[in-house]
């Protein structure tokens, strides 16, 4: 067993790690201990400490968990709720995790090394996005029983005769699969729709940092949620496979990395089970010469080092036109080697990024765990053994600038003249790590930025409205910013749904279109009598 040690900022986080919700998995509505026993270690990012222990689930779990979602779903109160009264407890989860927010902004500033202003601010956009799906229960109600129209195409309506409706029914079981970088807004953002639409969901947040996740067990509890509708299974990747494999499971729905949303295709296959996958990003960001250069510092820099470079939609490629690119390279290696390192994200209230505010992130937290430090590092040898020129950073700092922490810091680093076939620029890092390109024309730009497997978001930069709508629209990629301030980059709402082109996904998140992944679209055609007179006869039956 790993030996836990302690800082005075982890002593606190600690103290409510005592609760059952965190070391227990939620089954069947009750908190109980994994079947086997096991535990496992999650680490403070900023010194390498073991600050939790938390259970284990596995494949006897996942039986447990399903079997008690199947009773729910064959009992059919849940599914047969108005999804305006599930989405009630669903607005009340979300008022459970405002309530609660300091103590899960810490929770999550220990598991992910986030600086704590960072999570809160964060967390705060969980509660409000988890209202928003607790309204469209209303509107999933009145979409129930709706007459197919035309949709204004060639061929006409449905004989006169028929009534012919529209209803959207749940899918039945689905499993949720999270992952590290943001826990907790990752997984409510599956929890909330899954459940609004009436299915009877499993979630398995990261091993890596998922304590904030097993609060949302909590809250179901609080709030009612049915036995079995909901449950909470904490566990490796293997857990998430028995997940993924289980007959009963008819939806996965998954956030991760492009690998592992393959392998869960490759799994649900066999079965025809339907998957929604949030996969990785290289987005991309283009700027014109056009383009204000200090916008464009201050926007690159929280491009590509929000949430540490640990962001899906992560600005790492810089497409930069010729006449700027000294320039504006320079300006951005002379911001990054002035930005401390943030030593203590628990206890951090004052800095960390503002990709959801004005300015740049002021502040550079450790990545997530060991091996992707290592994985980060390993990015950096292989393009450094290339030949590909580090323009700054490229290693970790100085044990000296992180005062010998132990903690797994990287250095904010820019790979200029990246090659387009390395990795460098091919591959999704996850660490803060930008690679540059440049280009001479608007057609070189966009052949530049549609250059990776890729298409999760991608940003065009010019003070020529024209242009830069020209540009944006050519990017193939789920979310475009076009912009002359860097706004709203990386700006997410709860109404705007999103998701990835080619490798970085299947399907799309929030919005309405995100309701509806978790639905099935269903025909009934009434002919003999009418939908009015069956209401009728039902309401009398
Ligand atoms: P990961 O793919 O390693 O793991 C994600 C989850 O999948 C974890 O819970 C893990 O236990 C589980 N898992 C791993 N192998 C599995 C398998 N074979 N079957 C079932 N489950 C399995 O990803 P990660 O490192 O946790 O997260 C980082 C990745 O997530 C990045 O690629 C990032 O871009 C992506 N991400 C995407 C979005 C988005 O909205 N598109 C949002 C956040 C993160």
């Amino acid at each position: 067993m790993t030996k836990i040690t302690k800082t005075n900022s982890l002593d606190i986080v600690q103290k409510h790690l005592t609760a059952e919700c965190f070391n227990k998995l939620f089954i069947g509505g009750q908190f109980v201990d994994p079947v086997d026993g096991q535990k496992m270690p999650t680490y403070y990012p900023a010194t390498g400490e073991v600050f939790h222990e938390l259970p284990k689930g596995n494949a006897n779990d996942i039986e447990a968990a399903t079997r008690a979602a199947e009773a729910a779903w064959l009992d059919g109160a849940w599914a047969n709720m108005p999804a305006s009264a599930r989405g009630d407890l669903i607005s009340r989860m979300a008022q459970g995790i405002e309530e609660n927010i300091q103590v899960l902004a810490a929770i999550e500033a220990a598991d992910v090394g986030k600086p704590f202003r960072q999570a809160e601010m964060v967390l705060g956009g969980a509660s409000n996005e988890g209202k928003y799906w607790g309204s469209l229960g209303a509107v999933l109600d009145a979409e129930q029983d709706i007459p197919i129209n035309s949709g204004g195409g060639v061929g006409g309506l449905p004989p006169a005769e028929w009534d012919v409706v529209y209803r959207r029914d749940p899918i039945g079981i689905v499993g949720l699969i999270s992952a590290w970088n943001y826990p907790l807004n990752v997984a409510f953002r599956k929890v909330a729709p899954a459940l609004v639409a009436g299915n009877c969901a499993i979630l398995k947040p990261s091993e890596i940092a998922g304590l904030s996740c097993m609060f949302l067990g909590k809250l179901a509890q609080d709030v009612g949620i049915p036995e079995g509708v909901f449950s909470v299974v904490t566990g490796d990747r293997e857990t998430g496979a028995a997940l993924v494999a289980s007959p009963s499971v008819s939806m996965v729905s998954f956030t991760g990395s492009s690998l592992t949303g393959s392998k869960i295709m490759e799994a649900s296959a066999p079965k025809l089970s339907q998957v929604a996958l949030e996969l990785g990003g290289k987005s991309a960001m283009v700027v014109f010469e056009d383009t204000d250069i200090e916008r464009a510092v201050e926007a690159t820099i929280k491009g590509c080092l929000t949430n540490g470079g640990q962001i899906c939609t992560a600005h790492t490629r810089l497409i930069v036109q010729e006449g700027i690119k000294d320039d504006l390279l320079k300006k951005l290696k002379n911001v990054l080697e002035k930005i401390p390192y943030c030593m203590d994200p628990i206890t951090e209230r004052e800095r960390g990024d503002r990709a959801w505010e004005t300015g740049m992130t002021d502040v550079i937290q450790p990545v997530v765990s060991a091996s992707q430090q290592e994985k980060v590092l390993s990015f950096l040898n292989e393009a450094e053994a290339a030949g590909i020129e580090i323009y700054t950073g490229g290693g970790v700092p100085d044990p000296t600038a992180v005062e010998n922490s132990g903690g797994y810091f990287i250095q904010p680093t820019i790979l200029n003249n990246v090659p387009r076939d390395s990795d460098a620029w091919q591959k999704e890092i996850f660490g803060p790590v930008l690679s540059v390109r440049s280009f001479s024309s608007e057609a070189e730009a966009i052949t530049e930025a549609n250059s990776t497997a890729f298409g999760l978001a991608s940003t065009v930069m010019s003070s020529d409205p024209a242009k830069a709508m020209r540009v944006a629209n050519r990017i193939r990629a789920g979310a475009v910013f076009a912009t002359s301030t860097g706004e709203a980059l990386l700006a997410e709402h709860p109404a705007v749904s999103r998701g990835g082109f080619g490798c970085s996904g299947v399907g799309r998140e929030l919005g309405i279109g995100g309701l509806h992944e978790y639905t099935e679209l269903k025909s009934v055609n009434y002919s003999g009598f009418s939908i009015a007179e069956a209401k009728e006869n039902s309401n009398h039956g």
